[in-house]
């Protein structure tokens, strides 16, 4: 009895960890950034397009992009992936490089700091090879203008020496491509958006994409499941399947540890109540973010600096993250005075909508 006690104690604070639950701010299962033992998800991505599920638009394209670039001999098109984290823009950018049998070289926006850090990158690129820029909003000015010709002429400008006698020399590059990913396709700057040619928007999965991705991890890892189990952790991971191989991960402890080693319904539906992911995928930062809409703005209108300002929380995380789900799901609505809960946030929150609620508008 004093070991179970101990064990299941163990367990609960090791839950506890991964959520942070001791802490104020708790670490999100469902947040953006890459976490150490994501490097199992890596190991599971899908390595050619016809591996990929869901997606299906971008997919149809992308194949007739590489198939028309392989019949040219040429290098693909500058390609441009924008949506929410965790959906596939950098699994895709590692299946674009093995479709086209070229290197890929993978950065991000605010690692390129100084302009020559760039030139450096792009003199480094063979024919036909790939440079990843994850978070491409957030290049800086100057380096961006050095993008514009490297992308467009596939040439570097660069000034030599200082001063009167200082003159510029034109370098040649390789004909190479850029393949971008941004949240934020707000932010890229007109000029740039210009010089991709091809621009796709990843959309959430549906939960029969997500439960074949979990299938097929749950199978690659040896987990025995019930297909219930499996249901019922898609179902709770919005639509993303960064999410999904997380929530996995986490019930395939839980499994381990209260169960026999299988993924039941159950076994599912105790562990996600633990890590308090509730019956629509929303987390407590989710709900936080709805009660605060909710309760203390009365539904809204609020602005989202007010919001993240009174949960504190990061307004990034906040339009990022969450509020793409809550839109989604038609909890959420944004209008030119702010963000407004709609009549289904109320009923998900267990509370009697006023008479003029909102009523969703959803988003397929
Ligand atoms: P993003 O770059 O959009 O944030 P990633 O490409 O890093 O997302 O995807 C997150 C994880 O989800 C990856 O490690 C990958 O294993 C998994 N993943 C994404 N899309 C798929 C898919 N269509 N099928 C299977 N796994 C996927």
């Amino acid at each position: 009895m004093d070991g179970f006690i101990t064990l299941s104690f163990a367990f609960t604070e090791y839950f506890g960890i991964i959520l942070g639950m001791s802490d104020q701010q708790p670490e999100r299962l469902i947040g953006s950034d890459s976490r150490p033992g994501d490097h199992f998800d890596h190991a599971l991505r899908p390595q050619s397009i016809r591996d990929m599920i869901g997606q299906d638009s971008v997919r149809e394209n992308l194949e007739i992009l590489i198939s028309a670039a392989q019949h040219r001999e040429e290098a693909l098109d500058h390609v441009l992936f924008y949506g929410p984290p965790g959906l596939g823009k950098t699994t895709l950018a590692h299946i674009l490089a093995n479709e086209m049998g070229v290197n890929i070289k993978i950065t991000s926006g605010p690692a390129v700091e100084r302009a020559g850090d760039l030139a450096a990158i792009l003199t480094n690129l063979n024919g036909g090879d790939i440079l990843f820029i994850d978070e491409i909003h957030r290049l800086g000015r100057a380096v961006e203008e050095v993008l514009y010709p490297a992308m467009e002429d596939y040439c570097l400008d660069i000034v030599i020496g200082k001063g009167p006698s200082a003159r510029s020399v034109r370098l040649n590059l390789p004909h190479f491509t850029i393949v971008g990913a941004t949240t934020r396709l707000a932010l890229v700057t007109a000029p740039l958006r210009a010089r991709f040619g091809a621009v796709y928007r990843l959309d959430y999965y549906s939960p029969e994409a997500i439960e074949e991705i979990i299938q097929q991890a749950a199978d690659q890892l040896e987990v025995p499941f019930d297909p219930t189990g499996l249901t019922e952790i898609a179902f709770r991971s919005r639509g993303t399947p960064r999410v999904a191989l997380r929530l996995l991960r986490r019930v395939r402890d839980f499994a381990q540890v209260r169960g026999d080693g299988k993924i039941t319904a159950e076994i599912s539906g105790q562990a996600l109540e633990l890590l308090k992911i509730d019956s629509r995928g929303l987390d407590s930062m989710d709900r936080r973010v709805l009660q605060a809409i909710v309760v203390k703005y009365r539904g809204g209108p609020v602005g989202l600096k007010t919001i993240a300002a009174s949960i504190r929380e990061d307004p990034d995380t906040i339009m990022d993250v969450v509020e793409p789900y809550l839109l989604q799901l038609g909890f959420l609505q944004r209008t030119s005075q702010g963000r407004v809960a709609t009549e289904q946030a109320y009923i998900h929150l267990g509370l009697e909508p006023p008479a003029d609620a909102v009523q969703p508008r959803l988003i397929n």
